[in-house]
């Protein structure tokens, strides 16, 4: 898979200037050690997660990440993803790729009037920057398609690779970490200024990199 960077996707315009501003709002990469497909994609409120996709044949492959893989009937027991596996905040994400059909997209736009609605009610709210940021979009499956790879959770695999990945997410939107986007909304919390911290691509990526080692070892 080849390494892919997303730049300049997200509109930060009115979010408090910080390192997100030089940084990609998605990378794709193939972590080196263990072959594993890695994202790492900028969430909704400015804060980036991080995702390790196992492929077809790997024992957590289609699991959620709350369900016992051997099905031992033990409640909240080891084996599963959420307990057994080690990323920042834990592990808050198990499904396959976003899909892009066309289907998808007609379901996405069909939910226009709604998002207008919502929008004259609260005018900064989020169905009014959903309708901003994809703009062009809901009368144009392309557009929203090749705005969705730079946004969503999937990756373009290489020529040859399957697709059906299964990935696990972590977000560094917990307490103590810095949520870019909170700042528009003249938050002062989650903005940095109690001492939050920002985690940015670097510690995604070593993230990324430590979680790719703990599924590569349950091959
Ligand atoms: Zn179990």
């Amino acid at each position: 898979m080849e390494r892919i960077e997303y730049r300049n996707v997200i509109d930060k315009t009115d979010w408090k200037r910080g390192p997100w501003n030089d940084e990609p709002d998605k990378i794709q990469w193939q972590d080196a050690e263990t072959g594993l497909a890695c994202l790492i994609v900028r969430g909704p409120v400015g804060a980036l997660c991080g995702y390790v996709g196992v492929p077809a044949g790997h024992p957590f492959h289609g699991l959620d990440y709350g369900s016992c893989p051997q099905s031992c009937g033990g409640d909240y027991c080891d084996h599963r993803p959420e307990s057994s596996l080690d990323a920042h905040g834990g592990i808050t994400f198990a499904s396959g790729c976003s899909d892009l059909s066309r289907d998808r997209w007609e379901k996405w736009r069909s939910r226009k009037p709604e998002l207008e609605r919502d929008a004259k009610k609260y005018p900064s709210g989020d169905a009014a920057q959903s309708l901003k940021e994809w703009t062009g979009c809901f009368d144009n499956y392309e557009a929203w398609a090749e705005r969705g790879h730079a946004r969503f959770i999937c990756h373009t695999p290489g020529p040859g690779e399957p697709d059906n990945t299964w990935w696990f997410g972590f977000d560094c939107a917990h307490a103590g970490d810095i949520c870019p986007s909170m700042s528009r909304l003249g938050l002062r919390s989650m903005s940095g200024d109690y001492g939050e911290v920002y985690r940015d691509i670097d510690y995604v990526t070593a993230e990324c990199q430590k979680l790719a080692k703990q599924l590569a070892a349950r091959r």
